[in-house]
């Protein structure tokens, strides 16, 4: 048996930003803006809804419906089948998850084969290329950029996709493409007309779309979701994901789904049902529950996804406004709850913080920002694949759906102090971190 052991190989466990960075912040008791989840609790209607679940039958302890329980997915089915224009079928076209991560695995364990080529825009949400080689594909991957001839990136709005480049990607072995939006960690809101290019070369080549839409009810600026699902031809080829996480500020229940056509979401139940085959009860019904109101309040001024971007939008000002006045120029997320700032004006000395120098420069950032200013985010290289991490890396991301407390707290931290301090005397554009 011993032998055994030694044969397995704890290097195929990926370093993952996640545990890295949640794990420095909690050891040097940082400001957490790092990881994406809401540090309050759901909203009122959400949690009565769970602890109904809970204290309610029998029933809610037990297995439900491998596939989604049935309350929610008819729900789902419902609510998504107006916004869509297309009538789902409820047992059919819909797949409950454990979060929107579990519908991403099993989307591409469904769609993608060996040697498929899968395209990624990036930066992406982190997991879509270790789930696409799982799944033996070959990510190939296309670029936001930040649009040239302006001065500087104002507005997520600004990252776009060249169309000829995004062109020259497909080829006869393109699988998929993965799109998220709003984009995590940009926070941009694609426009109708991008989506509809990226929709026309889908249906030329005859390629899937798996669309990650987690941050589909947090817009700002009158920026609107608009469903790839929805243009002319793309129901039948989109698989569109979601997060009640992302949803009712309920990370922790981990509920996600998949919509699509018949045929895609009976593929995506076989991987279902060989690995996790039910999903949580109790949650699914709160989840339930949550859709059925949200359903008859839409539009109304007391829905929650009226609210929650509402609430967001504060939030985004006020963290904007005390990085601006630290001298640090956010792009200002047109949705999502990420903000990226550019860091490449201000000079670090490392030297004392026994900082690998074998990471990208935003790694390091990051790492030093823990551990000597007590304040912690996420380096955007991680968002990129490994080989283009080096030329994305002037970049850091923080989280805005935290109290207030806390996002005014960074304004009276050590780092921000000392940074308005330089930038209210010098007109320098190199600011020094001492
Ligand atoms: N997609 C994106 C873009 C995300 O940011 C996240 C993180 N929550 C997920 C998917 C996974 O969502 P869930 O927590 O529902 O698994
Ligand atoms: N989606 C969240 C983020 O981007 C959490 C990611 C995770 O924990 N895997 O911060």
């Amino acid at each position: 048996m011993a032998g055994r052991l030694h044969e397995l190989d704890t290097n195929r466990v990926d370093k993952n930003v996640w545990l890295e960075f949640t794990q420095l912040a909690a050891d040097y008791k940082a400001v957490n803006l790092g990881q994406g989840f809401p540090d309050f609790s759901p909203p009122k209607f959400a949690r009565e809804a769970f602890c109904k679940a809970v204290s309610g039958g029998h029933q809610m302890h037990q297995y439900t419906r491998p596939f989604g329980h049935p309350p929610l997915v008819h729900i789902l089915a419902k609510f998504f089948g107006r916004i869509v224009g297309h009538e789902i079928d409820p047992l059919e076209g819909v797949l409950v998850t454990v979060g929107a991560y579990q519908a991403l695995f099993c989307a591409f364990q469904a769609l993608v084969d060996e040697g498929d080529e899968v395209i990624i825009v990036e930066p992406f949400f982190d997991c879509y290329q270790p789930m696409v080689k799982m799944a033996g594909g070959k990510p190939v991957y296309v670029p936001l950029r930040p649009k040239v001839g302006g001065s500087a990136v104002l507005s997520s709005g600004d990252w776009v996709l060249s169309a000829e480049e995004l062109a020259s990607k497909f080829t006869p072995r393109t699988k998929a493409i993965v799109i998220n939006t709003p984009n995590n960690p940009l926070g941009k809101v694609y426009k109708t007309e991008e989506l509809q290019v990226i929709a026309d070369l889908c249906i030329k080549h005859d390629v899937l779309c798996i669309s990650d839409e987690v941050y589909e009810w947090l817009t700002y600026d009158g920026n609107k979701h608009v469903k790839i699902a929805s243009l002319p031809g793309m129901w039948e080829r989109t698989v569109t994901i979601g997060s009640a996480g992302k949803t009712f500020s309920s990370t922790g229940w981990k509920v996600g789904w998949a919509i699509s056509s018949e045929l895609i979401i009976k593929r995506l139940k076989a991987k279902h049902q060989m690995s996790v085959f039910d999903c949580a009860t109790a949650a699914q019904e709160a989840v339930a529950r949550g859709f059925e109101r949200e359903y008859e309040l839409f539009g109304t001024p007391e829905s929650y996804f009226q609210q929650l971007p509402a609430m967001l939008h504060q939030k985004r000002e006020r963290l904007a406004s005390c990085l601006g006045s630290a001298g640090l120029q956010p792009a200002m997320p047109e949705g999502g709850y990420f903000m990226i700032v550019d860091i490449s004006s201000v000079t670090v000395d490392f030297s004392d913080s026994m900082i690998p120098d074998d990471e990208p420069h935003d790694f390091r950032f990051v790492k030093w920002l823990i551990k000597e200013k007590g304040l912690a985010t996420i380096p955007v290289s991680a968002f990129y694949s490994p080989e283009h991490r080096k030329d994305f890396d002037k970049y850091i991301r923080f989280c805005f759906i935290k109290v207030n407390k806390i996002l005014i707290s960074i304004k009276y931290s050590p780092i921000f102090i000392v940074v308005s301090v330089i930038t209210s005397f010098s007109h320098s554009n190199s600011l020094l971190f001492v």
